[in-house]
């Protein structure tokens, strides 16, 4: 079932994207993704958990193969995408 992310929906400071900023289950650290899924490049799987926040897992190259198999929706993260990666990065 397709997430309903329209209130986590941002605009990326940089570049203006639609985005949403979602808390990565391997470092904790928020990491803002794409908006729009992207089934042929995307490796980043969105979820709710249980306190209602937005997680994002990257997946491995095992995992992604099984989740398009199975038709996820998958989505980029921002900073592949965005034409000022660089200013994120300065950010942190
Ligand atoms: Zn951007």
């Amino acid at each position: 079932m397709p997430l309903d992310l329209t209130r986590h929906r941002k605009d990326c400071r940089s570049c203006g994207a639609s985005i949403v900023m979602a808390a990565s289950t391997s470092t904790g650290n928020t990491m803002p993704v794409d908006y729009t899924p992207d089934p042929q490049r995307g490796t980043v799987l969105l979820q709710v958990n249980s306190k209602g926040a937005l997680v994002a897992g990257v997946l491995t190259r095992t995992k992604l193969a099984a989740a398009r198999a199975a038709g996820a929706e998958l989505r980029t993260a921002h900073h592949a995408t965005c034409p000022h990666a660089d200013q994120h990065r300065r950010k942190r």
